[in-house]
């Protein structure tokens, strides 16, 4: 393809769902086979996991560090999940869509309203739900990363969180990884190609027809 119908601005796409559904997974899978899309690294009061890498997994900030953050304005939406709060951090966000590159966020249904006030029409939004709370709850169990109590606690929050699922624009069922991650990624490659944020279309059907037409 030549570079004026390449040209498009970028999308924000969010991933949505109860943890425990596969979103991280699928997330990852989508960014290495996708070097358009850069995911969003978010900024948390929740202590580090296991496993966790400062800057690259969250920023992990103190109650103090995210006020500041608040106060300065470097949120694009923030909101508290789990008794910590979450925020996506506005100024790579602003430079993937000045860039025309494509940007990933895994956020909850709180941050996904905010942006989509912000900014909607650069948003694509897509739930993922679980094919069943007992398949949950065991994914939940087999990443060994959480006790009893902070499962139950997830379990039990699950259902408010699925509850928003008809506020998304797609909505996908993972029974099978693979085929979720090619779902995403055939939702992707449709945004992308949508005549509205194919900028580089207007002088490229200027130049085919000339500019009478
Ligand atoms: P976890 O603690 O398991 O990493 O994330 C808990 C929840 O917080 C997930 O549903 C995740 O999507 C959500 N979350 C992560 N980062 C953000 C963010 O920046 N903003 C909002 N609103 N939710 C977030």
């Amino acid at each position: 393809m030549d570079q004026p119908t390449r040209q498009r601005r970028g999308l924000l796409i969010v991933l949505s769902s109860p943890s425990g559904a596969g979103k991280s997974t699928i997330a990852r899978m989508l960014l290495e086979s996708d070097k358009d899309v850069t995911m969003s690294v978010s900024a948390t009061t929740r202590p580090k996991r296991p496993g966790e890498v400062d800057d690259l997994d969250y920023h992990f900030v103190d109650d103090a560090g995210f006020d500041a953050m608040i106060d300065e304005g470097d949120f694009v939406e923030w909101a508290p999940v789990f008794g910590y709060r979450y925020g996506t951090p506005k100024a790579p966000v602003k430079d993937a869509l000045r860039e025309g590159r494509d940007i990933l966020f895994d956020i909850d249904w709180q941050g996904t309203q905010q942006l989509e006030a912000a900014m909607g029409e650069d948003l694509v939004s897509i739930f993922i739900l679980p094919p069943s709370m007992n398949e949950l709850e065991h994914r939940l169990r087999s990443r060994g990363t959480d006790s009893d109590e902070v499962i139950a606690d997830r379990m039990s929050r699950a259902a408010s969180e699925i509850s928003h699922w008809p506020e998304y624009e797609y909505v996908l069922v993972n029974r099978d990884m693979d085929q979720c991650v090619a779902q995403v990624r055939a939702i992707v490659a449709a945004e992308r190609l949508k005549r509205t944020r194919r900028i580089g279309l207007v002088t490229f059907v200027r130049d085919l027809i000339g500019p009478a037409h």
